[in-house]
């Protein structure tokens, strides 16, 4: 876990899962194709074996394009492996209704529909592939933490019907009447279309239907040079070399420093998980947490939590600045210091599970489906700000349309990654960022 992006390039090779709760409730992975040994060649070279490379891969192979994927670990190694879970229209960090402050109500709508078809993406992806990965419906519903907070979902609100969302606002009685006791509820903005899944699960059914449709899947094989050879793109791995005509570089928070296009421009976050013990049924009665719903509170260092189908709470949040052991252990207590106050049932409760894994932050707050400014062959999807599950399904998806001729990214998501001013400073940028959210979270 001591792994830094922005401080190592590559993030391994051939290491194992996180030890997340997903990794420990997960079937056995599916066949890949091996390290890559020797030459080959492809049409399309993937790096990165997580939601966005192996969807691309999906769906470029469905479209008879040879493709084949670098992973340096193991696929869902990275962030998509060990997430929260949560798949619900998200794209970016912006609340919904900035969108329309920002670039209009058009343009608000148009991106508004581009997060729910990463919704549909997901729910398509599942069906087609038959994935079992133990989707749990429900909804999804932000909560507002501190009576003050109301006023801005009711913004959120306003907006997001105005964008056709099938959304309504909760009062505090509803949430305790029909989802759990606790505190810090004052009221939620819910969303009827989102759903609760094993992240691993499902990345492996990815990996299934990637290798199904086609494509050639290669664990344990870091690209540490991409060569350019005329109009054919080089990728050198320990094991072997793929000569391809494009590449796609899906390795969003674990490695941006490691290619021009996208170095400078991210900033790779850590975000940490704890899932406490099974609940008692004395404890479960108490807390009254009867709700399927995915939820997150409304602080700009957000906690999100669930219960999960056997009764443990999962809850996650923006972890330190580095994962050193002295800090993550610190965090892991804060943890559940947090799960203890949000539901004072739960006094008790201690946790079975603590993992962390790195999102990528960008300079908008928006992700990035675009093609690097000096090599019209290298793609990139990445930049999700932490809610990737449903976005990265569908960047990878809609990189391959664009590779198979009909390009579907709004342009909005089409510009390339702007880069971080001072990004020799991200961390310091962060810890002044972080200590002003934390003070402004807890004030009315
Ligand atoms: C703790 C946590 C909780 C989260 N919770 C949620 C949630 O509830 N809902 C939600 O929507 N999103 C959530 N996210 C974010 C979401 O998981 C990610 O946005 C998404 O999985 C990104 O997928 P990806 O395929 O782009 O990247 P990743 O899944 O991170 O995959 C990148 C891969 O690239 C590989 N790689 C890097 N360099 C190389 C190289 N040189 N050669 C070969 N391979 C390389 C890495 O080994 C890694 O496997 C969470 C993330 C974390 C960490």
């Amino acid at each position: 876990m001591e792994y830094d992006p922005l401080k190592t390039r590559n993030p391994g090779r051939g290491l194992p899962h996180a030890p997340s709760y997903w990794a420990a409730t997960a079937e056995a992975a599916p066949p890949d194709d091996g390290p890559l040994t020797g030459d080959i060649e492809a049409d399309v070279a993937v790096i990165g074996g997580g939601y966005t490379g192996l969807s691309c891969a999906y769906h470029l192979a469905k479209a008879g394009v040879k493709v084949a994927v670098l992973e340096a670990n193991r696929p869902g190694w990275g962030c998509s492996g060990r997430n929260g879970s949560f798949s619900h229209g998200s794209l970016g960090r912006h609340g919904y209704s900035d969108w329309a402050r920002l670039w209009g109500l058009d343009v608000a709508r148009a991106l508004f529909g581009e997060a729910a078809a990463g919704y549909a993406t997901v729910r398509e992806l599942i069906a087609e592939g038959n994935i079992n990965c133990d989707v749990t419906e429900g909804g999804y519903m932000k909560i507002a933490h501190r009576e003050s907070r109301v006023a801005w979902l009711r913004e959120e609100l306003a907006a997001l019907l105005s964008y056709g969302a099938n959304v309504e606002l909760l009062e505090r009685e509803a949430i305790s009447a029909d989802h759990f006791q606790g505190q810090e509820a004052f009221g939620a903005l819910r969303f009827a279309d989102a759903i609760g899944l094993h992240p691993l699960k499902y990345a492996q059914g990815l990996l299934r239907m990637a290798r199904g449709a086609g494509a050639t899947v290669h664990p344990e094989s870091p690209v540490g040079e991409i060569r350019r050879d005329g109009n054919v793109r080089v990728l050198v791995t320990p094991g072997g070399r793929v000569r391809a005509r494009e590449v796609v570089l899906a390795v969003n928070g674990y490695g941006p420093e490691q290619n021009r296009a996208t170095a400078g421009r991210l900033l790779p976050v850590l975000s940490n998980i704890v899932v406490t013990r099974r609940m008692t049924a004395a404890e479960k009665a108490e807390a009254n947490l009867v709700t399927s719903h995915m939820m997150s509170d409304t602080r700009k260092l957000l906690n999100y939590f669930r219960r999960l189908p056997d009764d443990r709470i999962l809850l996650g949040n923006r972890g330190p600045l580095r994962p050193t052991t002295t800090a993550m252990e610190a965090h892991r207590s804060g943890m559940l210091e947090t799960i203890r106050r949000k539901f004072p049932a739960l006094h008790a409760i201690d946790g079975d599970y603590f993992w962390g894994g790195w999102v990528a932050i960008t300079m908008d707050s928006m992700p990035h489906v675009a093609s690097a400014a000096d090599d019209a062959k290298l793609h990139y999807a990445m930049g999700y700000n932490g809610t990737g599950v449903s976005a990265a399904s569908h960047a990878g998806r809609r990189l391959a349309e664009r590779l198979t001729g009909d390009d579907k990214v709004h342009p909005i998501l089409s510009r390339r990654l702007p880069r971080m001013p001072f990004a020799a400073f991200r961390r310091l940028g962060q810890a002044a960022l972080f200590s002003w959210y934390r003070w402004r979270d807890e004030r009315d």
